[in-house]
C-alpha cells in the first residue's frame, strides 16, 4: 500500500536511531536525562506501526503519568500518517484498570467495580480494627494502610504474607486484617489502587487462557521511566511478555538509575539489572547525548549526582551549543521574599515575550505552593498547579463524588456512609448501626438493607419518613442517570440532596470557597457523556487536573516533573530540612539523602535554559519563625557553573559561602556524615548530622536553627 513515508528517523542519532530499529527481541535503553530515551519510545511506536509489524491496538506503552500518555499520543499522531487505532497507552495503573474491568467477574468483581480513594481506605480498616477490638489510637489505621501497601506494590496476596511479615502490627493481627480488608473490597464491589495491578497479576495467573490472548494480543511492548517500577509492575510486565521465549520477548523498556525517585512507594532500581538476567540475550543501548540543557545546567546536575554511591554509571554531554546562564542561587529572608523575588522574575521574563507555559517551579513539598499561589494571584499572573493540594480530595467534592458513585454503584457502602449525614438528616450513629447490623445479616450493602428495613416495623416514624425520600431520591436520579449527562446530574443531586443550602447556610470562609470547587467540578464533569466514564477517569487521573490550554506557570512538586522540561526552572526552598527533606532522612537514612540527591538531579535537568536556585534563611513553621540552613546540595554545585547573589545578607548573619567548589570542602567518601569546617552555616549542618534530634543549634552562642518538621509531604504524591 502506498504510504506517504514521513521523516521520523532523520534527526536520530546513531544510538537513538539503533534503538527505534531494533524491534525484535528484549530492549533496555539506560541513559541520563533529556538524552531522548522518551522521544526513542514514540517514534519506536511509529515505526512499528509504519512498517507494518502491528496494528496500533496490538502495541502496549506504558508511561509514568496519564499526561505523558497523552503527550505521547499527540506526538505519535504527528509521526504516522494514517492512524486508524491508538495503541494502549497510559500508566501501569489506568491500563491494569481497562484489563480487570473485562475480566471483573474471574476476579470476584463485576466491571463497574468503584476504585477506593485514600479516604475510603482508611475507613474501612478502620471498621476492621474496630470488629477485631484493636485500637485505633495505638495501631493506627494508616500504619496499616501502608503497610498493606508496601505488600501489593511487592505484588503480595494475602495468603503470601507470612505471619513474619505482619507480626509488627497489632500483636500479628496484620495478615488476618489484609485478609478481611480484600474480603471486604470485593463485597463491596471495589479495588483499591495497589490492587489494579495486583487482582490484574492473580487474573493472569489463575486463569493462563485469559493471558494467552493478551500474549496473542499484544505484540509489542515498551515501558517508559522504568527505574521507577516496583515488583508487582515488574510481575506484571513479566507476565505480559511470557507469550515468546525470554530471548525473543518484544519488550524494550527505558530509564535512568539517576532518576529514581519513587523508593518510598516501593519502586526499585535493581528491575533494570533484573532485566538484563530474566530476558538474557537483551540488547543495551546507552545515549550519551543530552539535547534538553545548556552546558552550566548539565554540568550542575552531574556534579550533584556525583555525590551519590552505587550509581550503574553513565556519561553525559550536552548537544546544545550554548553554555548559557550559570545556575542562579539566590539566598532571600524567608519564603514570602522568595515569592515575591521568582514573581518579579517571571514578570521579566514576561515583558521579554516569555510564554509563561515555559516556566515551572519546582518544589519539594506541596505546603511550599501556597506561598506561590498567594503571590501570583496578587500579582494577576496564571499559574497552575499539578498535583499539589488535590482538587478532587478536597471534602465537597469527595462528598459530591460519593453521590455520584452511589448512583453508579448503588453497593458502594462507603460512599453511602459518607453521605448519608451530609446534609445533616437526623441520621445518627444508632440508626447507622442497625443500617449496617441488618445489611451483615443479610448480606446486603447498606442501601438494599434500608430498603429491606424500610418494610418493618423498627425504624422511628422520623428516620423512617427520611429514608424512604432519601431511597426515593436515588431511584429517581438512578433513573435520570440513563439519560441526562453527568454535569447536569451533579447539578440536580447537589441542589436537591439540600448540600447547596447547607453550604449556603454556612457562613463560614471555607463555605465559599467549596461552592467555587463544586461548580468546578460541574465544568470538569462536562466533557464526560456518562457517569461511569466519569467516575473512571477522575480514579485514576487525581493527579492531573488542571486547564492546559491557558498560558501560565506550572507549580508541581519535583516529583510530579519527571520526564518533563521547561526554558526556565525555579528551584525554592534549598534549605536542609525542606531538601533534602529531613523526614526522608530520618526514616531512610542514607538511602533517603540519596533519593533527595536523585531528585535535585531531577529538578535541574527539567530546565533547558535557565535554572535557579533559591534557598530562605528563615522559615515560619507552625507560626514560629526559625532560622533554616542553606542546603548541603548547594555545596555540591560546581563553583565554575554557578553564580551566587544574596539579596537577603542584610537580615541574616550568614549567607551562601558557595563558589569554592564542592570537592575542596566535602568529604567525598561519605557525604551523609561529613565534616564541615567553614564557615558558619555548614558546621551548623554538621552539629545537626551528628546529633540528628530536635532542638535547637547554636553557632558561637547564637541560635541559628531549631527543628524543622516539615510533615507529611509525601502523601502529595501517593494515588488516590
Ligand atoms: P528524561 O530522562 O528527562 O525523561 P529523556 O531521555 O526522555 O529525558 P526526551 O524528553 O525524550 O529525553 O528528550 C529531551 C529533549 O531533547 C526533547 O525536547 C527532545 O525532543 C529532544 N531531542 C531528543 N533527541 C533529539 C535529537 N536527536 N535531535 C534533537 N532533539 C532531540
Ligand atoms: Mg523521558
Amino acid at each position: 500500500k502506498s504510504q506517504q513515508p514521513v521523516d521520523y528517523l532523520q534527526g536520530l542519532n546513531e544510538e537513538q536511531r539503533d534503538a527505534v530499529e531494533s524491534i525484535d527481541g528484549p530492549l533496555l535503553v539506560l541513559a541520563g536525562a533529556g538524552t531522548g530515551k522518551t522521544r526513542v519510545l514514540t517514534t519506536r511506536i511509529a515505526h512499528i506501526i509504519n512498517t507494518n509489524r502491528a496494528w496500533p491496538s496490538q502495541i502496549l506503552s506504558v508511561t509514568f503519568t496519564n499526561k505523558a500518555a497523552r503527550e505521547m499520543k499527540e506526538r505519535i499522531e504527528k509521526l504516522v500518517p494514517r492512524l486508524d487505532a491508538m495503541p494502549w497507552m497510559g500508566t501501569f495503573h489506568s491500563i491494569g484498570a481497562r484489563i480487570l474491568r473485562g475480566h471483573a467477574g474471574l476476579v470476584g468483581l463485576t466491571s463497574s467495580f468503584t476504585i477506593l480513594d485514600t479516604d475510603d481506605q482508611i475507613r474501612l480498616i478502620k471498621q476492621l480494627l474496630a470488629v477485631e477490638g484493636i485500637d485505633e489510637k495505638r495501631w493506627p489505621a494508616k500504619l496499616f494502610a501502608s503497610m498493606m501497601d508496601g505488600w501489593k506494590n511487592k505484588g503480595l496476596l494475602p495468603k503470601d504474607v507470612s505471619s513474619a511479615d505482619s507480626g509488627s502490627y497489632a500483636n500479628g493481627m496484620g495478615g488476618k486484617l489484609y485478609y478481611d480488608y480484600q474480603a471486604r473490597l470485593k463485597s463491596l464491589n471495589a479495588a483499591d489502587f495497589g490492587d489494579l495491578l495486583l487482582e490484574c497479576i492473580r487474573l493472569f495467573r489463575e486463569n493462563p487462557d485469559v493471558l494467552a490472548e493478551y500474549h496473542r494480543k499484544f505484540k509489542y511492548m515498551l515501558v517508559d521511566e522504568y527505574q521507577d517500577s516496583n515488583v508487582a509492575q515488574y510481575l506484571w510486565l513479566r507476565l505480559l511478555a511470557q507469550g515468546k521465549p525470554a530471548p525473543e520477548a518484544n519488550i524494550c523498556v527505558v530509564g535512568d538509575d539517576d532518576q529514581s525517585i519513587y523508593g518510598w512507594r516501593g519502586a526499585e532500581v535493581d528491575n533494570i539489572l533484573r532485566f538484563e538476567k530474566d530476558f538474557p540475550g537483551a540488547k543495551v543501548i546507552k545515549l550519551e547525548r543530552n539535547y534538553r540543557s545548556t552546558a552550566n545546567i548539565l554540568k550542575a546536575a552531574s556534579s550533584i549526582i556525583a555525590f551519590n554511591e552505587g550509581r550503574l554509571g553513565k556519561t553525559l554531554q550536552t548537544d546544545v551549543a550554548e553554555k548559557g546562564e550559570p545556575v542562579a542561587i539566590t539566598q532571600v529572608w524567608d519564603s514570602e521574599e522568595e515569592a515575591r523575588a521568582i514573581g518579579e522574575e517571571i514578570e521579566q521574563y514576561q515583558r521579554a515575550g516569555e510564554p509563561l507555559n515555559s516556566v515551572a517551579i519546582l518544589v519539594r513539598a506541596s505546603f511550599q505552593m501556597r506561598e506561590f499561589e498567594e503571590r501570583f494571584i496578587t500579582l494577576g499572573l496564571n499559574y497552575r498547579v499539578i498535583g499539589g493540594p488535590r482538587f478532587y480530595e478536597r471534602k465537597e467534592i469527595r462528598d459530591a463524588l460519593a453521590y455520584l458513585r452511589l448512583v453508579a454503584q448503588p453497593a458502594d457502602d462507603l460512599a453511602f456512609e459518607r453521605i448519608i449525614n451530609v446534609p445533616k438528616r437526623g441520621i445518627g450513629d444508632a440508626t447507622l448501626k442497625m443500617l449496617m447490623e441488618t445489611a451483615r445479616l443479610q448480606d446486603l450493602p447498606l442501601l438494599s438493607a434500608t430498603r429491606s428495613l424500610l418494610e418493618t416495623e423498627e425504624l422511628k416514624p422520623k428516620q423512617r419518613t427520611t429514608l424512604r425520600s432519601l431511597i426515593g431520591q436515588f431511584d429517581d436520579w438512578a433513573f435520570r442517570a440513563q439519560t441526562l449527562k453527568p454535569f447536569e446530574m451533579i447539578e440536580q443531586i447537589l441542589e436537591e440532596s439540600g448540600y447547596t443550602d447547607m453550604l449556603s447556610a454556612d457562613k463560614s470562609v471555607e463555605s465559599e470557597g467549596r461552592k467555587e470547587n463544586l461548580k468546578e467540578l460541574s465544568r470538569a464533569m462536562e466533557e464526560f457523556e456518562t457517569l461511569g466514564g466519569f467516575l473512571e477517569h477522575i480514579s485514576l487521573v487525581m493527579d492531573r487536573d488542571s486547564a492546559d490550554a491557558a498560558d501560565a506557570v506550572t507549580i508541581m512538586t519535583l516529583h510530579g516533573a519527571k520526564g518533563l522540561e521547561f526554558n526556565t526552572v525555579f528551584l525554592p526552598g534549598w534549605e536542609e530540612g525542606t531538601f533534602p527533606s529531613q523526614r526522608t532522612m530520618d526514616e531512610s537514612g542514607r538511602a533517603g539523602l540519596e533519593e533527595e540527591r536523585r531528585l535535585a538531579y531531577v529538578g535541574i535537568t527539567r530546565g533547558r535554559k535557565r535554572v535557579r536556585i533559591s534557598a530562605a534563611q528563615n522559615r515560619r513553621i507552625h507560626g514560629l519563625w526559625q532560622s533554616a540552613i542553606p542546603s548541603r546540595f548547594l555545596d555540591e554545585l560546581p563553583a565554575d557553573a554557578v553564580e551566587v547573589t544574596d539579596t537577603g545578607s542584610s537580615y541574616g548573619g550568614y549567607g551562601y559561602g558557595g563558589g569554592g567548589g564542592a570537592a575542596s570542602r566535602f568529604n567525598k567518601t561519605d557525604p551523609f556524615e561529613s565534616v564541615y569546617e567553614t564557615p558558619g552555616w555548614q558546621r551548623a549542618r554538621a552539629q545537626q548530622s551528628s546529633r540528628k534530634s530536635a532542638g535547637p543549634m547554636t553557632i558561637d552562642g547564637d541560635l541559628v536553627a531549631r527543628s524543622v518538621d516539615i510533615g507529611n509531604d509525601k502523601s502529595a504524591f501517593a494515588f488516590g
